[in-house]
């Protein structure tokens, strides 16, 4: 159901290159509307949260979501990403290296409630950051090689705490026509990924294909966006 994607793998070294050369098109300058149309969901009346930005790249809704009050993790493995999040963002930060993550590091503005780990997302865990009660997963599961996935899903159940609230935004498109990243994700797929542990629910599917799609060859380009929770939560 992939296509030829199935068995497309990017090296981590080719994300660090991107970020060299800085061709880092996936980046948004402002708030995802999708993480602001349905925080109320994710955070379902609760303040403070802990929340995981897998893959976070230097997204601006870190910042946004800290200003809220809430506090964020991200996991990148481009340093020059992390450098570049705190910069723009006018914020100073402390380094250190990461602990029981080898050769990882933890960046953490000065206010102590982002945190963004230096490393590969597999050697991330509860036991190097704790469990979350909020996932913001925009460029990830769509990021990593679709072989990965179930791996992923895994290490996303294992994160979240019991009342966690994860937004999970993929993407549907013609998987011949276009390599990826960002990768095509199935909705049946995400069922059977989390089904299992966890309830699924479709929040919106709109088409969001524009002209940087069409170039890539796609006549079509729908975003889905899914709440997952825990079944015990
Ligand atoms: N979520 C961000 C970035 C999406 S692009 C945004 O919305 O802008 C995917 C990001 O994941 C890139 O910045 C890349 O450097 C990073 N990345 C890819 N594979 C990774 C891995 N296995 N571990 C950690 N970071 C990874």
């Amino acid at each position: 159901m992939l296509g030829q994607q199935v068995n497309r793998v990017m090296a981590l070294g080719e994300w660090e290159e991107r970020w060299q050369e800085d061709k880092i098109g996936f980046h948004q300058p402002t708030i995802h509307k999708m993480l602001e149309i349905h925080l109320d969901k994710v955070l379902s009346g609760r303040v403070a949260v802990r929340f995981l930005l897998p893959l976070c790249g230097k997204a601006v809704d870190m910042k946004w979501l800290a200003d809220l009050g809430h506090f964020v993790v991200g996991v990148e493995i481009s340093e020059k990403a992390i450098r570049q999040f705190f910069e723009e963002n006018n914020m100073m930060y402390s380094e250190e290296l990461g602990p029981s993550i080898p050769g990882g590091k933890v960046f953490k503005n000065s206010e102590k409630n982002i945190s963004l780990y230096q490393c590969n997302l597999f050697d991330f865990s509860s036991s190097v950051g704790g469990r979350f009660g909020a996932i913001w997963d925009r460029g990830s599961l769509v990021a990593i090689n679709p072989k990965d996935r179930e791996k992923y899903a895994d290490l996303m159940v294992s994160l979240m705490d019991g009342d966690c609230r994860y937004l999970l935004d993929t993407f549907l498109y013609n998987p011949d026509s276009y390599s990826g990243p960002p990768f095509f994700v199935p909705d049946e797929q995400i069922h059977s990924l989390f089904g299992r542990s966890c309830n699924v629910e479709m929040l919106q599917s709109v088409d969001a294909l524009t002209d940087k799609q069409r170039a890539w060859g796609l006549d079509f380009f729908t975003e889905s966006v899914h709440l997952i929770t825990p079944k015990t939560g």
